[in-house]
């Protein structure tokens, strides 16, 4: 029997959610559910400077967003916890003394100023920079005269003297030369963990059976590997997805578009498409399938079907992706997702007429921060007419037909629908001899302020008999002014 999946994400809570790291994450959660694993999360903050507990809060609550829901980490718990790494610090620093006596790890007392120096050096030279080995072999009675002098050391791992292959799922056999190790820095003088040291431990005892992150680790790994065979435990398997990048191919950056989950929940997508459009970013359906729920990405997704080539990041297929969603997702989710962007563009979510009127926008929309321009008009307030509309409204016949559209509507009583609508339309078409585009195009223009929109008579009917008399008596006394 294999063993039961366990997969982790570990954001480091230094900024946002970048759309790399949530598409690292999204593969975790989909490679966890397909295989009815574990989904871990756990917060690497060992780097105290740039970690902020805001930076971890947004996390969380993008992950949220996407609906990552974790199994074990931070607010939910865990045998394997605690799940920061902060609050780890006592389990590294027995594992680092543990290599320490076995004599795979050792004691350096090399000021910063010696190193930078080295490293200097051997930039100028056009070498690696690596560790000299000044502390290497150090005689025990002279690291305790450095002790009592008060220098606090950090603790080194000793390199072996041979070439590291990692054997990857997606890129296959990786090889490293050894002049690309070193002695690396395991525990830091002041006790903190380096994060190659930190990530072993964790995985380790966390009991992780697979490594999902993106390609740009893979020299992390090579360090990893050691460390686990050094420790004593076994090693996960390792998948490195690769980069995302720009459509030019160069690094994703923020003068070329979104490079954040916040931005993408800002511009109004909808996190059923976004996680759908990631999850192509490196991943295809076998299929060819492109529009994809998440269940049917849970059933789908295979780390066989990911590639090793860096994928595009694409705003227009992200768009049409949305577009998918906005059309096909149940009208309530879309309703709610909806309902913070009019509230900001000042208008009421809480209209009664709300639903109806995304139902009815939402064919032509990829994103919702569109949404308020698309229904501005159903809303009682002023609207400027497009220059383009002002042509059609100003036009002689359009007076006569916007004030028998009027005195039509006001003959009857009761609720105006699609139907009545458009019979009357087409009756006062007739008596002006006014007929398609002549026809449509004022009555568009008198209703919404606008030459384009969805289908007019469901607009008139949401707009409601009395709104529709109203915009067709100013118009005709608009139009009349000319
Ligand atoms: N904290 C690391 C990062 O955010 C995690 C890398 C890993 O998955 O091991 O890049």
């Amino acid at each position: 029997m294999t063993k039961p999946v366990r997969v982790r994400f570990a954001p480091s809570p230094t900024g946002h959610l970048h759309l790399g790291n949530a598409r690292t994450a999204l593969f975790n959660w989909l490679f966890a559910r397909h295989e009815e694993g574990t989904f871990i999360l756990r917060v690497e903050d060992t780097d105290t400077a740039r970690s902020t507990d805001e930076s971890e809060r947004m996390i969380l609550d993008d992950l949220k967003w996407l609906g990552l829901d974790w199994d074990e980490g931070p607010g939910v718990g865990g045998e394997f916890g605690p799940y920061r790494q902060s609050e780890r610090a006592g389990i590294y620093q027995e594992h680092a003394e543990r290599l320490l006596a076995e004599g795979s790890a050792f004691t350096c007392y090399c000021s910063d100023e010696r190193l930078e120096e080295n490293r200097k050096r051997a930039r100028d030279e056009g070498t690696v920079p690596q560790y000299d080995g000044t502390c290497r072999d150090m005689p025990d009675s002279e690291r305790r005269a450095r002790e009592l002098d008060g220098v606090k050391p950090t603790i080194r791992l000793r390199a072996p003297d041979a070439d590291i292959v990692v054997e990857d799922m997606i890129r296959g056999r990786v090889e490293f030369g050894k002049e690309m190790l070193g002695d690396f820095i395991i525990l830091r003088s002041d006790g903190r963990p380096t994060y190659n040291f930190a990530v072993v431990v964790d995985d380790a005892l966390m009991g992780i059976t697979h490594v999902i992150r993106a390609e740009d680790h893979l020299p992390n790994t090579m360090r990893q590997q050691l460390l686990y065979s050094r420790l004593g435990y076994e090693s996960p398997l390792f998948a490195h997805v690769s980069l995302i990048v720009a459509q030019d191919r160069s690094k994703l950056s923020k003068r070329r578009g979104a490079t954040s989950l916040q931005e993408l929940r800002r511009e109004g997508f909808l996190p059923g498409a976004v996680t759908n459009y990631l999850a192509l970013l490196g991943w295809s359906h076998p299929e060819a399938k492109e529009i994809l729920s998440r269940e049917e990405l849970v059933a789908a997704f295979d780390l066989k079907r990911v590639s090793a080539s860096a994928a595009a990041f694409d705003d227009n297929k992200l768009e049409w992706v949305n577009g998918h969603h906005l059309r096909e997702s149940p009208l309530s989710v879309v309703v709610a997702a909806a309902k913070p962007f009019v509230a900001s563009a000042g208008l009421d979510p809480d209209d009664a007429r709300f639903p109806a009127m995304v139902d009815l926008v939402r064919e032509g929309l990829d994103r919702l921060s569109n949404l308020p321009g698309e229904i501005a008009p159903f809303y009682d307030r002023e609207f400027d007419l497009e220059p383009e509309a002002n042509e059609w409204i100003t036009l002689h016949e359009s007076r006569q037909l916007f004030a028998g559209l009027a005195d039509s509507f006001a003959a009857v009583q009761g609720k105006l629908d699609a139907a009545e609508f458009k019979s009357v339309l087409k009756s006062q078409g007739n008596a002006l001899s006014l007929k398609g585009k002549a026809l449509f195009m004022p009555a568009r223009v008198a209703l919404t302020g606008r030459t384009h929109g969805p289908a007019l008579g469901n607009v008139a009917e949401l707009l409601g008999r009395e709104r529709v008399i109203s915009r067709c008596r100013a118009a005709a006394g608009d139009a009349g002014k000319q």
